[in-house]
């Protein structure tokens, strides 16, 4: 349940608070947004947040037949600010490297325990954000996150070493105080990830 003072960013219904480049191939069907576009891109919301509470909720594809790259199974990620990855993949039955999985904060952290439901089973985030702060090209304070994975915690308070970048651990660049949130399509054929009740505090 949504809880006052919060802003529904997804009820079910359209994609009229949010944005990307490949947004005609995000489609919305039975109350839920899937991903569907070929190529690596995000969903992105028109309004810009900084410190916030993040409720997301998602759904595993199916594992296609003959199976694919462990690391293509329904992997995206709820990206706060756009820049710093809480990972989507199904881990359930699917093993990746640790800070690769569900809930890691992806190339940086692994998540405390793997809390995967299953492939078709609704999975919900709840992810605490705080904001890093500034002065000149000097961070003063990291990024930190907090992350319930279907209501375990998986990261805790943890102090991002900087904006997610694949492989690699990345590094803080100056920017704006509020920048939008963005969900990940990592644009993997057949292996599409849903998502619902997506709200904002
Ligand atoms: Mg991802």
């Amino acid at each position: 349940r949504m809880p006052a003072g919060a802003e529904m960013l997804f009820d079910g219904h359209d994609l009229s608070k949010w944005t990307g480049d490949h947004l005609d191939q995000w489609t919305v069907h039975d109350g839920v947004v899937t991903t569907g576009a070929r190529v690596y891109n995000f969903l992105k919301t028109k309004e810009s947040f900084g410190d916030a509470q993040i409720h997301v909720e998602f759904r595993e594809p199916e594992q296609p037949n003959p199976p694919i790259n462990p690391q293509y199974w329904g992997n995206s990620g709820v990206f706060p600010m756009g820049l710093y990855e809480v990972q989507i993949l199904d881990n359930y039955k699917n093993e990746t490297y640790p800070d690769g999985m569900v809930g890691s904060i992806y190339s940086q952290f692994p998540p405390l325990v793997n809390a995967a439901r299953p492939a078709g089973v609704w999975q919900c985030f709840d992810i605490t954000f705080h904001a890093p702060h500034f002065s000149g090209n000097t961070v003063t304070q990291p990024a930190r996150m907090t992350v319930m994975l279907n209501g375990v915690k998986v990261q805790d308070n943890v102090a991002l070493i900087g904006a997610t970048v694949h492989g690699k651990v990345g590094v803080y660049a100056p920017h704006a105080a509020e920048l939008p949130l963005a969900l990940q399509d990592h644009g993997n054929p057949d292996s599409h990830v849903s998502f619902r009740n997506i709200w904002v505090k």
